[in-house]
């Protein structure tokens, strides 16, 4: 522990007692270099599937390190349940909404190509790396899937049809906080967001996603919103009238 702000990592190994995690260069270079921690000293563990864990420095040198688990500190537990699907934005505001809707608890992020879509390549390794480094600071137990990029008509073939798709529609729709009201009167916790480009969702694209059964289309207001803007907006208003109070509390 450093400054009283605790190290943690995401790690791919299993976790349990007893066990030691190897580290790859890059982790290893952090906690040495970076953080200048070396043997006996204290870092946080988790995986997404073993809960969270207080292990200790074995060895450490520039290319790889050696960490002992010691014992779980918290147990693994139910998360928030909900997506977002967006249509990539450029680099430095990308890795902004992978790091952000990290931190407000999205469990799935999935770029989707739309007509007016001006990114032709997304790069899902940065986005994963952002969303792991978002996770190991924002306490969580679970980094978001990422799923490789799709085209609208592919992500609405392969959504799941009980996941309630709600639309950020920037030509209207009734008030997300009603929608959202009502999901969480009938405890609706699986749900997915999609934002559309900087350049808007084309008019055949509306009509398309608002003829599916499970999709809702949603207003965040008056004003138009940047694509960033909105992704977080939507997590954060489902964040706080259906998300911490169902699936996230014991
Ligand atoms: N250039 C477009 C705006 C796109 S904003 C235009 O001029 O119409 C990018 C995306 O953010 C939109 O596709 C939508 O998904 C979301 N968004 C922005 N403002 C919104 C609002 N007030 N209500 C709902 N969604 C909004």
């Amino acid at each position: 522990m450093k400054d009283g702000i605790e190290t943690r990592l995401h790690v791919d190994a299993p976790l349990a007692v007893g066990g030691t995690v190897p580290l790859g260069p890059d982790q290893s270079h952090y906690l040495k270099n970076v953080l200048r921690l070396g043997p006996g000293e204290g870092v946080a563990l988790f995986n997404g599937r073993d809960g969270e864990w207080r292990a200790e420095i074995a060895a450490v040198s520039k290319k790889s390190a050696e960490l002992a688990v010691i014992e779980q500190t918290r147990p693994q537990r139910p998360e928030p349940d909900v997506w977002l699907a967006f249509a990539p934005i450029k680099r430095a505001r990308i890795d902004f909404v992978a790091q952000k809707a990290t931190e407000l608890g999205a469990s799935l992020l999935w770029p989707v190509m739309t007509r007016h879509t001006m990114v032709d390549r997304v790069n899902t390794e940065r986005l994963r790396a952002n969303a792991v480094e978002a996770a190991e600071q924002s306490d969580r137990l679970t980094v978001p899937d990422v799923r490789d990029p799709a085209r609208l008509e592919a992500l609405i073939e392969a959504w799941p049809e009980d996941r309630a798709l709600i639309l950020a529609d920037e030509t209207g729709g009734p008030p997300i906080a009603d929608v959202l009201a009502l999901h969480r009167a009938r405890a609706i916790t699986r749900a997915g967001f999609l934002i559309g480009p900087e350049g808007g969702f084309a008019e055949p694209e509306l009509d398309r996603l608002r003829k599916l059964p499970f999709v809702t289309p949603v207003s965040l207001g008056a004003r138009l919103l940047r694509a960033d803007t909105a992704a977080l907006a939507v997590l954060a208003i489902w964040q706080a009238l259906v998300g911490e109070s169902t699936a996230y509390h014991d």
